[in-house]
């Protein structure tokens, strides 16, 4: 027979810690739907999230290097990918739901523009008098309303706790029959589950990053050794232990001790405030004033040293920035073009736009293109080579796997 849904729920009730978000007390979703049949409601969430065309779309898009510009450099679907596995590692480790957390990561991203972090400060500013934008609400407005999928409803119409790690810093997501009844204490923090995505978020970037700025050569280990403490204690431990490594293999084990140190740090301290705390239900990690999901101390102090580290040398980098820059004024001409063509924008959208609403329209439709879409259509539209096609970075020799 099957397994149904009601038994993996009450394998969950045994397993899950008391503080862990049952799937069985979800919130529900904004749209009545009957309840899966073998799956979860957040395993149906995840599944949702993973066959949603924004999700495809991840993978043509830059995460820090301009996409197509190295085959072995993160997209932003391979991060992605990572920050999935780690925030499902943390979340197992935890007694967590694992499907939870996974579908949160998963889905944080989705709502990226092209060409990362420049791709967003662009449209941020293309869009500053009519509300910015943003890709943690932009993933939001996705699943909620962009992704068209479903005959009964707009969006993925996901549950209301995928949709809580989703909302990061902002309101939380209103629904009706949410159970804020009057005399409850005002909820703070999500839930544990999208503290572990946000946690996993970090430890997959920072180290992804420092794996990619090696890989194109504008990092070098003797000066992250020299410079960065976490790389230093997880090199010397990879010394320690294997002694002395041809130099992929020993990059590779070194960015893995990485986040095996990471992991083991977030799970640890977690479990300390966890118990610090006495919480004994996910209502109270939601009452809590500051997160539990963390760093002890000297990591969160390591992880700055590193950032700074990461911004003065990588992410600013002209290789990187300039590119990045180069390729994001293609989003500003394209704008510009649909403002001045409604036509045009109407066809690509199946339906006329009142000018009150094309700007988030307009934005919309370039917040969910590729990089190579966006330089395509640019060419196409203008006649532009706004970017010249971006070269492979020097280390990308077909050698390793
Ligand atoms: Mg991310």
């Amino acid at each position: 027979m099957p397994c149904s849904r009601e038994e993996l729920e009450r394998r969950e009730g045994q397993w899950l810690a008391p503080y862990a978000q049952r799937s069985a007390d979800t919130r529900g979703r904004a749209h009545a739907e009957p309840p899966p049949e073998w799956r979860t409601h957040y395993q149906r969430d995840r599944d949702r999230i993973i066959h949603s065309r924004a999700f495809r779309r991840l993978e043509y898009k830059t995460q820090v290097f301009l996409n197509g510009t190295g085959d072995h450099l993160r997209t932003r679907l391979t991060h992605t990918m990572e920050v999935a596995a780690i925030a499902r590692n943390i979340a197992r480790a935890l007694r967590l739901n694992e499907d939870l957390a996974e579908a949160i990561a998963l889905a944080h991203d989705l709502g990226h523009a092209p060409f990362g972090h420049t791709g967003e400060e662009v449209l941020d500013r293309l869009m500053r008098r009519n509300g910015g934008f943003e890709h943690n609400r932009q993933s939001l407005r996705i699943v909620e309303e962009l992704e068209q999928k479903y005959p009964g409803f707009p969006g993925l119409n996901l549950t209301w706790e995928v949709r809580e790690g989703l909302a990061k810093h902002r309101p939380k997501p209103a629904l009706p029959g949410s159970p804020r009844a009057g005399g409850e204490l005002p909820e703070r923090q999500p839930s544990l589950e999208a503290q572990v995505a946000d946690r996993a978020d970090e430890i997959a970037y920072y180290s992804h990053d420092l794996d990619d700025g090696l890989e194109a050569g504008l990092l070098t280990e003797a000066r992250l050794e020299r410079d960065v403490r976490l790389w230093r204690r997880s090199a010397r431990q990879v010394r320690e232990e294997h002694g002395v490594l041809p130099d992929e293999c020993r990059r590779f084990f070194t960015v893995r001790c990485l986040i095996e140190n990471q992991v083991r740090d977030v799970v640890r301290h977690t479990e300390l405030r966890l118990q610090a705390a006495r919480v004994d239900s996910p209502a109270a990690v939601r009452r809590r004033a500051r997160p539990l999901v963390g760093y002890g101390e000297e990591q969160r102090r390591w992880n700055l040293e590193l950032r700074r580290y990461l911004y003065q040398n990588l992410y600013y980098h002209p290789a990187v920035h300039e590119v990045n820059t180069r390729a994001a004024r293609s989003l500003g001409a394209l704008f510009r073009h649909y403002l001045d063509h409604p036509r045009r924008l109407a066809v690509h959208l199946g339906r006329a736009v009142p000018p009150a609403d094309r700007p988030r329209a307009l934005c919309d439709y370039l917040a969910g293109m590729t990089d190579r879409y966006v330089l395509h259509e640019c060419r196409r539209l203008l006649g532009e080579e706004s970017v010249s096609a971006p070269g492979l970075f020097p280390s990308q020799s077909p050698k390793g796997s």
